[in-house]
């Protein structure tokens, strides 16, 4: 039986010398992985389709989709070739795949598909605005996957938020000052209220965006860090990012 469906190539690996092993998140069956066999060398029958980012319209032979079918042919819909010319867009695009690998277990995720493909667009297109990029992509992962940080009132109380607020890694959210604890991170209602706004926004409109450089900092170091709260282990794609930064 073949299947066919449109996918993004988060990764790929070389196996048994000449075979490639594809990652690809896909709108019909989420994330899985495929084989395409001889794919190491045969350049000609998948022409740079099997590079990270890729967009896809793959043909999948195999008897069920969870036991890694093998990728008989590959259209390219879109290279994104503008992703691998630039240190800055390949470490960020490298970054936002493997969050994606990791959020996701094999199976699920392809409502996140249109997010993945819009966002590797806006970013081929220009790295002007990257950090806001990663910021709406980290938000929009968390939502989608049920993280999203409680940003409306106290998370420990419910109380209405007065003008400071901390950040609580622990509580999920932001957090009133009586309800704030040692480790919570004091954060400016102004941060606070760009945040809530960004959760609003579609990435389509972060160019309109013009938030302060404290406020951004102070967003962007909060959802990082909380976001590694959340998974709890090392991303690779981020370590390579900071050291470019
Ligand atoms: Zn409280």
């Amino acid at each position: 039986m073949i299947l066919v469906t449109e996918a993004l190539v988060l990764s790929t690996q070389t196996v048994a010398e000449k075979d490639v092993l594809l990652l690809m998140l896909s709108p019909r069956f989420g994330r899985l992985s495929a084989v395409a066999k001889g794919g190491k060398k045969s350049k000609r029958r998948f022409v740079n389709a099997l590079e990270p980012f890729s967009h896809l319209r793959v043909h999948l032979r195999g008897n069920k989709i969870g036991l890694c079918p093998f990728l008989d042919q590959a259209d390219l819909l879109n290279p994104f070739e503008g992703l691998r010319l630039s240190p800055l867009k390949f470490a960020l695009a490298s970054y936002f795949c493997e969050l994606i690998e990791i959020f996701f277990r094999p199976g699920t995720g392809k409502e996140f598909f249109p997010d993945l493909l819009e966002s590797l667009a806006l970013l081929e297109e220009t790295e002007k605005y990257w950090p806001l990029l990663k910021l709406h992509f980290e938000l929009t992962l968390l939502a989608r996957s049920g993280f999203l940080p409680h940003l409306s009132s106290c998370a420990r109380c419910g109380r209405e938020l007065s003008k400071a607020v901390s950040f609580s890694y622990t509580a999920g959210g932001v957090v009133c000052l009586i309800c704030a604890e040692e480790n919570d991170i004091r954060m400016s209602p102004e941060s606070l209220a760009f945040l809530r706004h960004l959760t609003r926004l579609s990435a389509q409109n972060l160019n309109r965006l013009r938030p302060s450089a404290e406020n951004l900092r102070q967003a962007q170091q909060t959802i990082e860090k909380f976001l590694l709260f959340v998974v709890d282990r090392e991303i690779n794609s981020l370590r390579i990012l900071k050291e470019m930064l």
